[in-house]
């Protein structure tokens, strides 16, 4: 039971008073527990990392790597997979993404090596456009900055979504409407 609150108030948004009620839940509606106990066990062994993207996938590839009616020749770079979601249910891109793994965080000792560059480098090369999607906090344009300077020499057209994003924000909470509107007026990046 303190291993089960324990674990609990380890899981983002979960503060020690909800990891509590919950395990208080769980340990008297079972089924629902069983249930629980299942979905988790069930993304423990089957959900892992898309090997062309790095979007979650069961199996090989992501459903978007896997569409063959999406356009690789677009990529949309993003910090996580959460982002792939929010992009997704905007409905408006019709491009593939790549999956940084995170934002440029000297402080937190993330540094370019720390985030899949060398894999977006190489994809880059069969690009016509990546858009540069990260998030509009400081580590977020920190990245893109670095990004496009490491992209422009390979020639291939960069863009960054026209922000009327609020500034600081991540992809994840921002609403669909507002980021449909932001991936349909995407801006040069110019260097
Ligand atoms: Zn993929």
């Amino acid at each position: 039971m303190l291993a089960l609150i324990r674990a609990l108030s380890r899981l983002p948004g979960v503060g020690p008073k909800s990891a509590q009620k919950l395990g208080l839940y769980l340990a008297q509606n079972k089924a629902e527990a069983a249930e629980l106990a299942g979905a988790i066990e069930e993304v423990r062994l089957h959900i892992g990392t898309c090997r062309r993207c790095g979007n979650l996938a069961e199996g090989e590839l992501c459903p978007v790597c896997a569409d063959p009616s999406r356009n690789d020749a677009v990529i949309a770079v993003v910090e996580t997979a959460a982002d792939v979601l929010a992009i997704e249910k905007s409905g408006e891109f019709s491009g593939v993404y790549h999956v940084l793994g995170g934002a440029l965080n000297p402080l937190e000792g993330v540094g370019p090596e720390s985030l899949s560059i060398g894999a977006l480098l190489e994809r880059a090369r069969d690009a016509e456009e990546i858009i540069l999607a990260t998030s509009m906090t400081v580590e977020g344009e920190a990245t893109a900055a670095y990004l496009s300077e490491q992209l422009a020499p390979l020639g291939v057209k960069l863009s960054r979504p026209a922000y009327g994003l609020p500034v600081g924000g991540t992809l994840e909470y921002v609403d669909e409407v507002t980021l449909a509107r932001a991936l349909a007026h995407r801006l040069p990046v110019t260097e």
